[in-house]
């Protein structure tokens, strides 16, 4: 899963930056209001970490571009600037969660993957599909009721297939889901998942199309 990190405090920045990469998400950061603004207008995040004191465009600003703009991504946002009413500023503008700083990695983590379980959950009913059940809500998986522990990127990979059944996904799609902008992509970690995928839920539940990338059929 793919998140926005936009943060202008170097030392702030790549401390989170690595706590997101060591998490399992891929984290493409922005080190200022308008170039998150360019990052969301082409590529589609699973969440956002904003920080609202950001030099030129504000995060506020940002927030509220982005959602007069109808895109309803999380936004957790964290910000020094921690009184009431920056706090009230923040979640009138569209913001789903709120930090102040400083605060725990730890901390900041567990809101993300909450906000994360909210957002898949939304609508995303448990997904059965032959032997498997799927639930987006939880991140699980279990396969003839037993559960299988898959990596954050397995589970991206199952995800984005489960829920395009029948649409076969190119290679580049998987792995915009799945890679930050200054990650180096192996050519064949896509595959290494899928195979991972196969091992762990069955043989035939993705299949190769060949010169395209990878389908689940619909069940
Ligand atoms: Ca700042």
């Amino acid at each position: 899963m793919r998140i926005l990190l936009v943060e202008d405090d170097d030392l702030i920045g790549s401390g989170v930056e690595a706590g997101l990469r060591q998490a399992g998400f891929a984290v493409d950061w922005a080190r200022d209001g308008r170039k998150a603004n360019l990052a969301l207008a082409t590529t589609a995040y699973a969440l956002v970490v904003l920080d609202l004191g950001l030099p030129g465009m504000s995060g506020t600003e940002v927030l509220r571009a982005l959602r007069s703009g109808g895109n309803d991504v999380p936004v957790l946002v964290l910000t020094a600037r921690g009184t009431v009413a920056d706090r009230v500023d923040g979640l009138e503008a569209g913001a789903d969660d709120y930090l102040g700083k400083p605060f725990d990695l730890i901390e900041l983590l567990a809101r993300c993957r909450a906000l994360l379980r909210r957002s898949q959950g939304r609508g995303a009913e448990q997904i059965r599909y032959r032997n498997l059940a799927i639930d987006p809500g939880a991140q699980s998986v279990l396969r003839d009721e037993v559960r299988v522990a898959l990596t954050a990127r397995e589970w991206a990979v199952l995800l984005q297939l489960i829920t395009h059944q029948g649409v076969p996904q190119s290679r580049a799609r998987l792995e915009e889901s799945l890679y930050g902008w200054q990650e180096e992509i192996e050519s064949n970690a896509i595959e290494v998942h899928v195979s991972n995928l196969r091992k762990k839920l069955g043989a035939d539940l993705i299949r190769t199309v060949r010169g395209i990338g990878y389908v689940v059929e619909k069940a």
